[in-house]
């Protein structure tokens, strides 16, 4: 799918419609100490067997595609805001029109 680069959306700051550039969203990496980075590290030294049926239950392998998400940034006042299409897909382009 292609999305132009710049579209109009509602800002919450300037409380009107203003253009917004998007831009791809990225996940962070995880904190080491979190809790579930911890129970990973746990079951991994417990052996193989263990850490395949924690990693099973937590992670969801079975989809392929995700929601494409991005970061929309408001061109008045600079204010982010996040903008997620509902909907699974392959491939997202920013194209500019
Ligand atoms: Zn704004």
């Amino acid at each position: 799918m292609k999305l132009p680069k710049e579209i109009k959306l509602y800002c919450k700051k300037c409380g009107t419609h203003t253009p917004h550039t998007l831009k791809e969203f990225k996940r962070r990496q995880t904190r080491g100490l979190a809790w579930g980075e911890r129970v990973k590290r746990r079951y991994k030294l417990k052996g193989y067997g263990a850490n395949k049926i924690k990693a099973h239950r937590t992670t969801a392998v079975y989809k392929q595609n995700k929601k494409p998400t991005f970061v929309a940034r408001c061109s008045v006042c600079g204010a982010q805001t996040y903008f997620v299409i509902p909907k699974r897909m392959k491939k997202v382009e920013l194209v500019t029109v």
